[in-house]
């Protein structure tokens, strides 16, 4: 479980919420005036990171005045969610700041 995340200096409240809109499509709503992500907890977990993951590049965005279309912004989530599913071990070695090649 996750309660929240930190973006930019916020802090984004995780939350549970069922048939999210009237949009089925919709397996994660950003809800940028309260700070909190709706995630639909009926669908699997590798589901629930990758739709988290792409909120959280919608906050980013928004928070880096960048513009991209939400199409766009889908894929570019999923193939970076891809790459991070796909090597666990570089993900924590991004975020520990660890060497990713050694001192010559
Ligand atoms: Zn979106």
């Amino acid at each position: 479980m996750i309660e929240s995340i930190r973006i930019m200096g916020k802090t984004i409240h995780i939350m549970a919420k069922p048939h999210l809109v009237a949009d089925e499509e919709a397996r994660a709503v950003l809800e940028t005036r309260t700070l909190r992500i709706f995630i639909d907890p009926n669908i699997d977990g590798q589901e629930q990171a990758e739709v988290c993951l792409h909120e959280i590049f919608e906050m980013v965005a928004r928070d880096m005045g960048i513009t991209i279309d939400h199409a766009g912004m889908q894929r570019y989530s999923s193939g970076l969610y891809a790459v991070l599913r796909d090597n666990p071990e570089v993900a924590a070695h991004i975020v520990a700041g660890r060497r990713i090649v050694p001192k010559p």
